[in-house]
């Protein structure tokens, strides 16, 4: 009997510094937990990956549960920012370009208020996405317009349809257009206006066959019936990429919003096992003071012992209780033990979930970013990459105090190859050319199509003279170059504009620059270069 229960108060000790051990174990397992989570998040957006390594730092250093709870209410509110900044996302102005080109119509008078309502409910589209209702009405607009009852007069049917003929060789098509948007004097046609509204809204590449398609048909000049049916694509179109670009927050969304709980679930494990590993400590004591207590009493009764067999009987009887109060308490610490076991676990395969979620997610992320950089008609990388690109180099010049040279490329006279040979003869000149360019550049200067037919070259480390000397191979090889198209050779040429950083330039004004010596180049003949001096 004594035997007994001596064995069972050793094993209570043992298990008592099991149950240590295992709690280290567990708090280890949950920071780990968090820590993995935080990684899982890793790699979305920089704001966020900020406070996720705060967090990660906060548990290497093991900050105690006050701090953990901070750092990741850190996480969630870069999680808020980021959702409101996507939600704040926008592109390049189709807009403007619509309601210009909208403003060089004569319309007939009983259809001019509801165009102006248009135009300001296009001008209030804060986003392309927003634009698929407008143009529907458009499309119904000009509709009505056509009808021979509207009294549309042949002004309004050459704005639409270009002169007769449509695209091929026009000689007004061949004097200098100027801008992207259309002249208030009369905008281009209306297949022609489609197109360069279909290049400024940088749709996303998985939509690049069917804007192939609708340029196509846009380019073989529309009749007057397929005007609302073309207008209904582009606004189809504009719908699908709106609908890609939701699909693709609310994915993020969900991920983030997920992240969040997770991090709040592990918080509260934590937290929780905590409070179990208290419990533990306290039943420990509360064991501790009954057996002392028990202990007490057999000594009282040894003391006060007059007949043996009453004290035998006495012992036994406090013993037993003493091996009761262990079983019991064996029996708490095993339960606790066993429920913190099947929480962690549960955990455990949520934690795994959450780093398959973020991998997939970062994955998925990684190949957009990757289509958002490139233009999907040269393959070169698009207008977003050069600015990104150009913050960079510029930052990197100035703490360096590097040269850092920007040229500007515009091909001369590309209207014209649109108008004589089509549009599709068009991309397959500006796939050519870029190519060109390409292979004339070295490796460390970043080439971008930065519009239309309109190329930026990032130069860093290289000053105005070097800058020169490199463009000038590069525009002579490209004149020297002939286009075939339709057994016929074509020769291209191209104008560029040049600056190199000065102290006080910004990203905008050396483009501004650069842009200006082009134009220069332009004024002075095309087919050559010109520099900007500061
Ligand atoms: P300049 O020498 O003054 O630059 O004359 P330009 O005709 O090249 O200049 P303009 O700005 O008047 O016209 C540019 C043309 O480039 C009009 C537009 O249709 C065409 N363009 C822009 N992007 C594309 C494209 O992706 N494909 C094709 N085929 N043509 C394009
Ligand atoms: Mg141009
Ligand atoms: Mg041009």
């Amino acid at each position: 009997m004594a035997d007994d229960w001596k064995q069972k108060y050793l094993a209570n000790l043992d298990r008592q510094e099991r149950a240590e051990a295992q709690w280290q174990a567990t708090e280890t397992l949950l920071r780990q937990g968090l820590s993995r989570v935080a990684l899982a998040a890793q790699g979305i957006d920089e704001r966020l990956d900020r406070e996720l390594d705060a967090l990660r730092q906060a548990i290497r250093a093991g900050a105690d549960a006050e701090r953990l709870e901070q750092a990741i209410e850190g996480v969630a509110d870069a999680v808020v920012r980021l959702d409101e900044q996507r939600s704040r996302q926008r592109t390049d102005s189709p807009q403007e370009l619509l309601a210009h080109w909208l403003d060089s119509l004569s319309l007939p008078r009983p259809l001019r208020s509801q165009a102006r309502a248009l135009r300001r409910r296009l001008a209030e589209a804060d986003e392309p996405g927003q634009m698929a209702a407008p143009l529907r009405e458009l499309a119904e607009l000009l509709n009505t317009a056509l009808q021979p009852a509207a009294g549309a007069g042949g002004g309004l049917m050459k704005r639409l349809f270009g002169s007769q003929g449509g695209a091929k060789g026009s000689g007004k098509a061949m004097e200098d257009a100027g801008a992207a948007a259309p002249p208030a004097s009369g905008g281009p046609p209306l297949g022609e206006f489609c197109i360069q509204l279909l290049d400024t809204l940088s749709l996303p590449a998985e939509l690049t066959e069917e804007v192939e398609g609708l340029k196509e048909r846009l380019a073989d000049g529309l009749s007057e019936h397929a005007v609302a049916p073309a207008l209904h694509a582009i606004a189809d179109l504009i719908s699908t990429m709106r609908r890609q670009m939701e699909a693709e927050t609310h994915e993020l969304q969900d991920f983030l919003r997920h992240l969040t709980g997770r991090l709040q679930d592990l918080d509260q494990h934590l937290a929780g096992a905590q409070t179990h590993h208290r419990a533990s400590i306290d039943s420990s004591r509360e064991l501790d003071a009954a057996v002392q207590a028990q202990v007490r009493h057999i000594e009282t009764s040894v003391d006060r012992a007059e007949d043996p067999q009453q004290l035998k009987a006495e012992i036994q009887q406090r013993l037993e209780t003493i091996l009761r109060h262990l079983d019991e308490h064996r029996e708490s610490d095993e339960a606790r033990q066993h429920q913190l076991e099947e929480q962690l676990e549960h955990l455990n395969q949520r934690v795994r979930e959450m780093e398959k979620e973020g991998e997939s997610l970062r994955q998925r992320l990684r190949e957009k970013h990757e289509l958002a950089v490139h233009d999907p008609l040269t393959g070169l990388y698009n207008r977003l990459a050069y600015d990104e690109r150009i913050a960079q180099e510029f930052a990197r010049a100035k703490r360096y105090k590097l040269p850092l040279s920007l040229a500007v490329l515009d091909i001369d006279r590309f209207k014209r190859i649109n108008d004589s040979y089509g549009h599709k003869a068009g991309d397959k000149a500006l796939k050519i050319i870029a190519d060109r360019v390409r292979k004339n550049l070295r490796e460390t200067d970043f080439l971008a199509r930065y519009g239309g037919e309109e190329f930026a070259i990032v130069m860093p480390e290289t000053g105005l003279g070097d800058a020169l000397v490199a463009v000038e191979k590069l525009r002579k090889d490209v004149s020297q170059s002939q286009f075939h198209y339709q057994g016929t050779g074509v020769n291209i040429t191209v104008s560029v504009g040049l600056a190199e950083m000065q102290a006080d330039d910004t990203p905008e004004s050396l483009f501004q620059r650069a842009d200006r010596a082009l134009y220069t180049a332009k004024a002075n003949g095309r087919d050559r270069t010109s520099a900007e001096p500061g």
